[in-house]
């Protein structure tokens, strides 16, 4: 606990202070658009009146060490910066000011379902995933793509050496990839630290009643 470089509850009193500050300033500079559903949340009272509740409210910041030291933070972060919000293909259509796309319902199976938006709408939630000034996100095209990437490689190493072998493919274990980039070893007693934690049974798979 002493080995932070701030105070944490000195760092969530300045964090509230800044963040509300930039959240009255975007009001007053007419910078904050309340869209559809949320229009009504827009007026002088409602905004005033919730900047006051989060000001007397105390705010908690929540900051820890890295699991396993900078390293493994880069890396984590570094997964980001390959995503993209929308790929083209789950496009569907854009007429009469909708756009039509596709998604996967994670409360429904994973199940691919199809949704419309406004297109406002649509652009607002596009923009919330465009980076921060500063920030990169990485693309990859030709050969590196990732749809060709596999065939395309594996066509390259034939044309330079023809004769040569295919490496074999890293498999990690889940326990090796969780070691690998949080540093914690998932078969430790998180109570104690010290003993290895051993399988003794699987649970039962819960049966749904249908009727
Ligand atoms: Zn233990």
């Amino acid at each position: 606990m002493e080995s932070f470089l701030f105070r944490i509850d000195s760092l969530a009193k300045e964090f509230q202070k800044r963040y509300l500050f930039k959240l009255e300033t975007a009001y007053k500079k007419n910078k904050l658009i309340f869209p559809g559903k949320i229009a009504a949340s827009g007026s002088q009272k409602v905004i005033g009146a919730m900047i006051h509740n989060l000001s007397v409210t105390k705010w908690i910041a929540y900051a820890k060490q890295p699991f396993a030291g900078p390293e493994q933070v880069l890396e984590y972060l570094g997964r980001y910066t390959h995503r993209v919000a929308i790929s083209n293909n789950r496009l569907v259509a854009i007429d009469d000011g909708q756009v039509t796309f596709t998604y996967r319902d994670r409360a429904s199976n994973n199940e691919k379902k199809v949704m419309s938006l406004e297109s406002d709408e649509f652009i607002r939630r596009f923009l919330l995933h465009v980076l921060p000034k500063g920030f990169m996100k990485i693309r990859y095209y030709g050969f590196l793509s990732n749809i060709k990437k596999k065939q395309c490689i594996i066509l390259i190493r034939q044309l330079i050496e023809p004769m040569s072998e295919q490496p074999d493919l890293v498999t990690e274990t889940l326990q090796q990839i969780m070691q690998r980039i949080t540093g914690i070893d998932i078969t430790c007693c998180p109570q104690c630290q010290k003993r290895k934690m051993i399988k003794i049974r699987a649970l039962p798979k819960p049966v749904w009643n249908t009727s």
